[in-house]
């Protein structure tokens, strides 16, 4: 892994590296890049290479569009879908202003700050392991399947064991170590789950690997898709986020002698993002149909609880296995994958955050599959549930103080508003539902 400016050019070299890709995300997660001949490298070091920042959703109007996409040595990779001779590959950027400081409506830039906040506070890592699921499909047209296959099948019914497997090779040739890969409960849908590690890396990896996944499934004539419900009445595809925070190597939420196993730093954290949960939703889900998926019956959660078995429940903490303290974490089951993972691991960890500086109190499990539970009896239990609809989310976001603090004022306003956007645009639409429901009969 290149560390600086002149590992990246010796590799460069070696690769016969033509043309450098510099990557970067805008505010809801949409990956954005340019190509630089190889010939700038050491420009775009030294001072950044600029680009008119005006058009990419969220940065900022016109008037000071003049962007500078700064490098970041360590994401340097390869891009093993391109040829191999006069070659491409890929670097992450941070993004600065012209007066070259951190530019504040860069996503990178919000989970840095959040990172620092943790660092202030003595834990000097936040490693994140994210499940991303996704469908494939004969094209991006339809959602005609390519099989119909169900959860870890193996027959002749998964078509996509091919490009499951050409997809794990493309990243690991990305500096990306895949732990397992399976066909998904639903028909055509698949997982392959990446090895945790720290925010920052993890995010850009989402980045990589929504890519990966789209251009090893071209290659095969078929479309990708990280949309949270494609499917009505199927599963629909979520990213997990199995979270831990460390300090010096050892694992801070792990305690040998809680009944949980969980530290007391560990059960606020969770009890934060549970607080939290509803506030921050618009940002792990961010979509109108986002909220298709998270509803009761397809494994994806709804009420505001922990378990350690029901994956009902938002919060899940896998059951300690003697010998595996560094593995001890919890996992959220609420984000899904067309998310910014930048945004995303930003706002739970300043959540988790809030929970340890503020001291909140971790509740009892709730070991009940709670989509079996009568409304009033989660009342009396005093479960809430997430919000039912973008438009429902995005007015308690709006009204977020975590919020506001962690996207900082510019990003946090011009979200705010895309999204109030989003939902008028889709509430004001006549459905396929509705015309089969009510032509008939009114
Ligand atoms: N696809 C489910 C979801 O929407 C999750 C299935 C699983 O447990 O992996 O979150
Ligand atoms: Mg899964
Ligand atoms: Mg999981």
């Amino acid at each position: 892994q290149p560390q600086n400016a002149a590992d990246v050019r010796a590799l460069v070299d070696e690769h016969d590296i033509r043309f450098l890709r510099l990557w970067f995300t805008d505010i809801l997660g949409q990956l954005k890049s340019f190509s630089i001949n190889a010939a700038e490298l050491d420009d775009a070091f030294e001072n950044g290479m600029g680009f008119d920042g005006s058009s990419i959703t969220g940065f900022n109007a016109i008037e000071e569009s003049d962007m500078v996409a700064v490098p970041d040595p360590r994401t340097f990779a390869v891009l093993p879908w391109r040829p191999t001779d006069q070659g491409v590959a890929r670097i992450f950027c941070d993004i600065h202003t012209p007066e070259r400081t951190p530019y504040e409506g860069d996503p990178r830039q919000v989970l840095r700050r959040a990172l620092d906040r943790a660092e202030q506070m003595g834990f000097d890592t936040f490693n994140v392991g994210p499940e991303l699921e996704y469908f494939l499909f004969k094209d991006n047209k339809s959602t005609e399947v390519l099989d119909e296959g169900g959860y870890f099948d193996l027959t002749t019914l998964d078509a996509g064991s091919d490009v499951r497997r050409e997809t794990v090779l493309a990243l690991e040739q990305l500096g990306i170590h895949v732990e397992y890969s399976h066909h998904e409960v639903g028909p055509s849908q698949h997982e392959v789950d990446m090895r945790y590690g720290p925010a920052l890396k993890m995010a850009d990896d989402c980045m990589t690997y929504r890519i990966t996944v789209k251009e090893i499934a071209m290659k095969y004539g078929w479309h990708a898709t990280f949309m949270p419900k494609p499917l009505f009445g199927e599963n629909g595809s979520g990213m997990h986020t199995h979270q831990s925070l460390f300090k010096d190597g050892s694992n801070a939420f792990y305690d040998p002698d809680d009944q949980y196993f969980l530290s007391d730093a560990g059960k606020a954290f969770i009890a934060g993002q549970l607080k939290h949960a509803r506030e921050i939703s618009a940002i792990f889900a961010q979509w109108v149909n986002s909220y298709k998926r998270l509803v009761p019956g397809y494994e994806a959660p709804v009420y505001v609880a922990w378990s350690r078995r029901n994956r009902s429940a938002l919060v899940r903490v896998p059951l300690y296995r003697p010998g595996h303290e560094q593995s001890t974490r919890m996992e959220l089951r609420c984000p899904d994958p067309a998310c910014n993972p930048y945004l995303t691991f930003a706002v739970l960890l300043q959540a988790g955050l809030e929970g340890i500086e503020k001291g909140y109190e971790l509740p009892e499990p709730m070991e009940k599959n709670l989509y079996h539970l009568a409304p009033d009896d989660r009342k009396r239990l005093g479960i809430e549930q997430l919000p039912e609809t973008l438009g429902e989310a995005i007015e308690i976001t709006a009204e977020s103080e975590l919020v506001l603090r962690t996207l900082g004022e510019h990003m946090f306003n011009r979200f705010v508003e895309i999204k109030r956007q989003e939902w008028d645009d889709y509430r004001v639409q006549v459905t396929p539902w509705e015309l089969d429901r009510y032509l008939p009969v009114l």
